[in-house]
């Protein structure tokens, strides 16, 4: 394994500091749209990949919120195919942080700040392996770009977004806190919202009217009960089999009416192999069974997402499992149950896997944090597999 020298590695530690202190914050799409807060973090990434030497191209997904894309014009045999690396640039809100979230703090061997874990970390990581890889005139035979991409934390816009323009590579390595190890498969959300309707009428006379939340607690009954049977049908090796949760419920109008609606919204987390017009038809229709009738009740589809599946014996994922079975022991790659910008990837056709410095476990927190014990061992596993194929093609 190749390992850091001490310059090296403040440089890693610099480039992080640099990139937390720039204020990414992608609340809501709303918000993120009216505010472009990644414009400069996007300003500085792609200043960074043009004094690395790369020619840069900017694919704006909204005004004023660019997805890049980076690769050497003198880098990579076309007929050897393409590698992407790439990394989201937007964080999560700021508010409730214990520790300073734009200035990082290092101490304890960790790096503190939004961002730190996710997914700033990867960010400096692959970017300081590729600077590396690139001065030692050590990279691949395929052409290599690095990608960064907005919008991730709202739903993976910004990667969607960037399918859409037909940017497409062989391969690609997607960062995110996965403890240094290589993440084959990630499961897709379907989030659903149902609504019963029922018949208002004065409450000290309930015979007369049909109570919209009693009607609920029965659809709650079913999405946890019978539902839970047909969903488990489906298992993958990695992952286990899907779920499905009421998260949010609400309805009624007053303590003396007899509720006329009541709304429920329900999280799916989709296996891949589960179509989602199957599952929603399975739902509709078992739903109706369950209830005995098919009035009543409107289900509405708000928002879904791909699910990753990287077959195992692709030489991504072969190869970097290599590495990291030698620096930490992982044996197989892994499934988690989150979704990112591997889900569109997957979808274009790109065999996809995820591997970045960190635990998701400290993404998101209020005092969020990276090891960098893992930041050093990301980049030289990273900076490995590129060096070790110099000239010779990874896939
Ligand atoms: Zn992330």
């Amino acid at each position: 394994m190749r390992r850091l020298t001490t310059g090296e590695q403040q440089q890693l530690r610099d480039l992080l500091a640099k990139l937390v202190s720039i204020d990414s914050v992608n609340r809501n799409l709303e918000e993120a749209n009216r505010d472009r807060a990644e414009e400069r973090i996007a300003a500085f990434v792609a200043e960074h990949m043009r004094s690395l030497g790369m020619a840069v191209e900017v694919r704006e997904f909204q005004p004023g919120r660019p997805n890049l894309i980076g690769h050497w014009p003198d880098q990579g045999d076309a007929g050897a195919g393409s590698l992407m690396i790439s990394a989201h640039m937007d964080t999560v809100t700021v508010e409730g942080m214990t520790v300073e979230p734009f200035e990082v703090a290092f101490r304890d061997g960790r790096a503190y700040g939004r961002g730190a874990c996710d997914t700033k970390g990867s960010l400096a990581t692959f970017l300081t392996a590729l600077a590396i890889a690139r001065r030692e005139d050590a990279l691949p035979a395929e052409r290599v770009y690095f990608v960064a991409t907005v919008s991730e934390e709202t739903g993976c816009q910004g990667a969607t977004a960037l399918m859409q323009t037909g940017f497409r590579t062989d391969a690609a390595i997607v960062g995110e806190p996965t403890c240094c190890q290589v993440v084959a498969s990630h499961k897709g959300p379907l989030w659903l919202t149902v609504e019963t309707r029922g018949k208002p009428c004065h409450a000290s006379y309930p015979e007369l009217g049909v109570n919209a939340i009693d009607m609920m607690a029965r659809v709650v009954q079913f999405v946890h009960g019978p539902w839970q049977e047909r969903i488990r049908r489906t298992r993958h090796p990695l992952l286990g089999t899907s779920t499905m949760s009421v998260t949010i419920i609400e309805g009624g109008s007053k303590v003396n009416i007899i509720p006329a609606v009541c709304r429920a919204q329900i999280d799916g987390r989709f296996v891949p192999g589960e179509a989602t017009d199957v599952v929603v038809a399975d739902f509709s229709r078992m739903l109706a069974e369950h209830l005995g009738s098919a009035d009543g009740f409107a289900i509405v589809r708000q928002e879904t997402y791909p699910p990753l599946n990287c077959p195992p014996d692709r030489p991504i994922c072969c190869k970097l499992l290599d590495l990291c079975r030698q620096a930490s022991g992982q044996t197989a790659p892994l499934g988690v149950n989150y979704f990112a910008d591997t889900g569109p990837f997957d979808q274009a056709g790109i065999d996809a896997v995820l591997f970045g410095p960190g635990d998701i476990a400290q993404a998101h927190t209020a005092d969020e944090f990276v090891d960098l014990d893992q930041l050093d061992r990301a980049t030289e596993i990273l900076l490995t597999l590129l060096t070790d194929h110099a000239g010779r093609p990874i896939l």
